[in-house]
């Protein structure tokens, strides 16, 4: 499965080039994309950092920036800025997303984009829901008819998947740290996704023989990053792998949205405009 994801991978980050290529040639400069750390946060620099080089390597100009809510509004009006990604405390998420401008949010994480999402419009999506749908497609998986139980309901994760996994004619379930026993819900699930930030909650016996089982969990466990679900349930289902699932697609998707919002603005659509 390794092979196949990283085949991807490279197919994605050459579409990507590509398209960022041709935009740039349209908008007659670079894309960028900044990154705005609006607290402190040391934990955030090496995926800053990553999403830095990634984006260097498709042809993205990535400015990481420290700054306060006067700053992001005015890299919201900053026509030579294309792209806003914010660092912030979790319980400080809801109110910063909610200022970032819908036609520059690569994370589709304000209440507009999120309500695209829900009302089935085009729109930038969540990163990692966006990879866990990659990762669909690499391993060919209808959905249609099927039974998909998330383990999550974070806003970046669990909920906006819901909508993309409808979107796909697949049955929803979603389940969260009150949900009362788990395994009635996970043993009936012909695709679980795992985003529960919890190492190896998820064993063989509470998953159905069969299944897909899609582990977007990244912990660090004595050093080593682990997913959700615990390896043995590759016994009875097809799992995907951490490191090298999920994890592989997210900051693409980053890249992605940004493509999409790119093509928006040269077409003179704004979000507000319902295609
Ligand atoms: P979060 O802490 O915001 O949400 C976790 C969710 O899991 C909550 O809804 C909670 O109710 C649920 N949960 C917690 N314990 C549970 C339990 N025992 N049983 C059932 N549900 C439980 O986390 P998040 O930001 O959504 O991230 C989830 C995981 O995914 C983390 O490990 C994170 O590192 C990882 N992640 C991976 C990627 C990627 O690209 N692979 C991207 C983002 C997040």
């Amino acid at each position: 499965m390794k092979a196949l994801i990283k085949k991807r991978r490279n197919e994605l980050k050459e579409g990507l080039r590509e398209e960022f290529s041709q935009l740039g040639n349209r908008l007659g400069r670079e894309a960028v994309l900044v990154s705005l750390a609006l607290e402190a946060d040391p934990s955030s620099e090496v995926y800053r950092n990553s999403i830095k080089k990634k984006g260097e390597s498709l042809g993205v100009r990535v400015k990481l920036m420290e700054g306060n809510r006067e700053d992001l509004r005015r890299l919201n009006r900053d026509p030579g800025i294309d792209g806003i990604i914010i660092h912030c405390r979790r319980e400080n998420f809801l109110e910063y997303s909610s200022l970032i401008s819908p036609e520059k949010d690569v994370e589709g994480i304000t209440p507009l984009n999120l309500g695209r999402l829900v009302r089935g419009e085009d729109g930038p999506r969540p990163a990692t829901p966006l990879a866990v749908m990659e990762i669909l497609k690499v391993l060919n998986f209808p959905l249609e008819g099927k039974m998909a139980v998330i383990v999550g309901r974070s806003i970046i994760v669990g909920k906006p998947l819901i909508f993309l996994l409808l979107a796909e004619n697949a049955t929803v379930a979603t389940a969260h740290s009150r949900t009362k026993p788990l395994e009635r819900l996970t043993s009936q699930a012909d695709l679980l996704v795992v985003a529960a930030g919890r190492p190896h909650l998820i064993k063989p016996s509470m998953v159905k023989e069969g299944a897909v089982v899609v582990d977007v969990g990244i912990n660090v466990v004595d050093g080593k990053i682990t997913g959700d679900v615990d390896p043995q349930v590759k016994e009875k289902a097809l799992l995907t792998p951490v490191p090298g699932g999920v994890g592989t697609f997210t900051p693409l998707m980053l890249f992605s949205n940004l493509a999409l919002l790119l093509r928006r603005k040269l077409e003179g659509k704004t979000s507000h405009n319902s295609d």
